[in-house]
C-alpha cells in the first residue's frame, strides 16, 4: 500500500501530524510513502506579495526535503484533474494524511476531494495540528461557541494542550517512495513559469529559519514583551507569523517553546501566549461563522452605507493619505508583506472610521499583501476595528491617529523609516506635520486629506443612525 502527506500550510517536518501518521500506518503494514502539494487554480490567479512568499516557501521546502533525497511532488489543475493524476500514478494508495483547513475553501475543497477520492477507495484523515487548540474543543457549559475572548480564553488556559508530533525526516526516508525519474508538466511549470513570477527576496525562509527565530525571540525579547509589542519602531514582538502561516512553524511548537519559559519570563510570557489564544479564538469564531468573511459578524450593523470613494481608497492603499503614522503603516506593508499589529490596528481604523469606506476592501487588499495572510485572524482584526465583529472596539472609541502616533512612534523614527518625505521634519512635528510653517521644512508631503475630528463624528452618526433604524 501507498500513503500519501498532503502539504498545504504546514511545510516543515517537526510537530507534523500528517507526517508521524503516515510513517505509523506505512510501518505498520509495509507500506510507502508519498509527499506532495497541490497547486490549486485557486492559487494561481494573482501573484501578489502574499502568494510570492508563499510559493518561495514552498520552493524552499521542496529544495530542503530534496537534500535529504525526498521529492515533494506536484499536482496542478482543478481538484479532480490533479487527484486523478495521483491515483492514476499510485494504484496501490491507500489514503492521505493532511493537517485540517478550517477556512470556507479549504472545507470546500476538502470535501471535494472527498468524495472524489471514495471512488477509488482512498480515504482523506485531515488532521489536527494547524492550531494549539480546535475550534470544536472550547464551548461554553451550554455546548455553543464563545462570543467574547475572555471567557474563552480562561477555558483556553485551563486545557490540556496537545503534545507535539513525533514526526522525522529520518523515519520518512524509511518508508518513502522514489517517484519515476524526470520532472512532470507541474514540475515544469512550477519551476519555469510560476517561480520566475515571485521576484521578492526575502531573506530568510523555511523551517531552520523559523526555528531560529523562535529562539532568538524566547531568549532575547519574550521577557520585554508585553512592555514592547505595541512599539512599532521597537523590534518587540516575534515576527513568527509568516512562518506560522506558511506552516514553516508550527504553532504548538511556539506554545509549548514560550510556555515552558513562563517562570523566568513572567508576564512577557504570559502575555505572549494570549495573543496566540486570539489566533485560536478569531479561528474558532471563523470556523463557526464563515458568512464573517463577507458580512458583519454584529448584524445590527449589516446596513451601515460604506463610501467606496475609489481615490481615496488608493490613498490609503498607497499610503499617501496625509496622516504619518497611516502612511507609514502602509508603506511597511507594501515593501516588506509585513505590518506591525498597533498599525494593523491604525490603518483599518483609519479607513473605516476616517474614510469611511467599507471595511471588506481593507480586507481584501491586506489579504493579497500580508505576507501572514490569515483568513480568520484577518477577517477578525477587521471586524474588531470596524466596530463590526465579535468583541470589536465599540464604535464611539474612534483611534485619533495623531494622538496614536504620539503614544506608540514617540520619536518618529519608525515614521522617519518609511516615509521619506518627513526625514527632514523636527520631532515636535512629526505626527502633524500640517502644522509647520515652510519656514521650518520644505517638504513634498501631502497635507491630511480629511478632517479627523469631522470625520470621527460622521463614523459614530453612521453607527447611531443604524442603531436607531
Ligand atoms: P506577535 O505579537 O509576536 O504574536 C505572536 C503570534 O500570535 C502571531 O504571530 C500570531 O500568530 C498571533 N497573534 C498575535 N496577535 C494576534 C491577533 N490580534 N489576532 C490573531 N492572532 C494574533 N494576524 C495574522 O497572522 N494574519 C493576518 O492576516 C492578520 N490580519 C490582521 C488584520 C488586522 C486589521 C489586525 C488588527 C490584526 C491582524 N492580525 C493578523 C493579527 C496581528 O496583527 C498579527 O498576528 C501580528 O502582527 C503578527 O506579528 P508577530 O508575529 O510579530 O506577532
Amino acid at each position: 500500500p501507498v500513503y500519501a502527506v498532503w502539504l498545504r500550510n504546514d511545510f516543515r517536518i517537526n510537530d507534523n501530524p500528517a507526517i508521524q501518521k503516515a510513517v505509523e500506518v506505512a510501518a505498520s503494514d509495509g507500506g510507502r510513502i508519498v509527499m506532495f502539494f497541490h497547486l490549486h487554480p485557486e492559487f494561481l490567479r494573482d501573484i501578489d506579495l502574499q502568494y510570492d512568499y508563499f510559493f518561495q516557501t514552498l520552493h524552499q521546502f521542496r529544495n530542503d526535503c530534496q537534500s535529504k533525497g525526498i521529492k515533494v511532488e506536484l499536482l496542478k489543475g482543478p481538484v479532480q484533474e490533479a487527484f486523478h493524476t495521483l491515483v492514476s500514478s499510485y494504484p496501490e494508495l491507500k489514503a492521505v494524511f493532511c493537517l485540517e483547513d478550517y477556512t470556507p475553501f479549504g472545507r470546500t475543497r476538502d470535501e471535494e476531494v472527498i468524495r472524489f477520492l471514495l471512488k477509488y477507495n482512498v480515504q482523506l484523515f485531515p488532521l489536527e495540528g494547524s492550531h494549539i487548540i480546535h475550534p470544536e474543543k472550547i464551548k461554553k457549559s451550554d455546548g455553543t461557541p464563545y462570543q467574547v475572548f475572555t471567557p474563552y480564553f480562561r477555558n483556553w488556559n485551563r486545557h490540556i494542550k496537545p503534545s507535539l508530533a513525533n514526526s522525522r525526516i529520518d523515519d520518512l526516508k524509511e518508508y518513502y517512495v522514489d517517484p519515476k525519474e524526470g520532472k512532470t508538466s507541474a514540475d515544469n511549470y512550477f519551476e519555469n513559469e510560476l517561480l520566475p513570477r515571485c521576484k521578492k527576496s526575502w531573506g530568510s525562509l523555511g523551517e531552520k529559519a523559523a526555528v531560529n527565530r523562535l529562539e532568538t525571540f524566547v531568549e532575547e525579547r519574550l521577557t520585554h514583551y508585553h512592555d514592547n509589542r505595541d512599539r512599532p519602531d521597537y523590534f518587540g514582538t516575534s515576527t513568527l507569523s509568516p512562518f506560522i502561516k506558511t506552516g514553516a512553524l508550527s504553532v504548538r511548537m511556539v506554545y509549548h517553546s514560550v510556555s515552558s519559559r513562563i517562570d523566568e519570563a513572567g508576564k512577557g510570557a504570559e502575555t505572549f501566549l494570549k495573543e496566540l489564544a486570539w489566533r485560536d479564538f478569531y479561528a474558532m469564531i471563523y470556523y463557526f461563522y464563515p458568512e464573517t468573511k463577507n458580512q458583519e459578524y454584529q448584524e445590527k450593523y449589516r446596513n451601515i452605507f460604506w463610501n467606496r470613494d475609489e481615490e481615496l481608497f488608493t490613498k490609503w492603499k498607497d499610503g499617501n493619505t496625509g496622516f504619518p503614522i497611516v502612511d507609514a503603516g502602509m508603506r511597511q506593508l507594501n515593501q516588506t508583506g509585513w505590518m506591525h499589529n498597533r498599525l494593523r490596528m491604525i490603518t483599518a481604523s483609519f479607513l473605516t472610521k476616517d474614510y469611511l469606506i467599507d471595511w471588506r476592501l481593507g480586507e481584501e487588499y491586506f489579504s493579497r499583501k500580508l505576507i501572514d495572510y490569515d483568513e480568520a485572524s484577518n477577517v477578525g482584526g477587521w471586524q474588531w476595528a470596524a466596530s463590526v465583529g465579535t468583541d470589536a472596539v465599540p464604535y464611539f472609541r474612534v483611534f485619533n491617529p495623531a494622538r496614536q502616533s504620539v503614544r506608540f512612534d514617540p520619536y518618529g523614527s519608525f515614521i522617519k523609516e518609511f516615509v521619506p518625505e518627513l526625514t527632514e521634519v523636527p520631532e515636535k512635528y512629526i505626527h502633524t506635520p500640517e502644522k509647520m510653517t515652510s519656514e521650518e521644512a520644505e517638504i513634498t508631503y501631502p497635507e491630511p486629506t480629511v478632517d479627523h475630528a469631522v470625520q470621527r463624528k460622521k463614523a459614530i452618526a453612521l453607527f447611531k443612525g443604524v442603531e436607531e433604524e
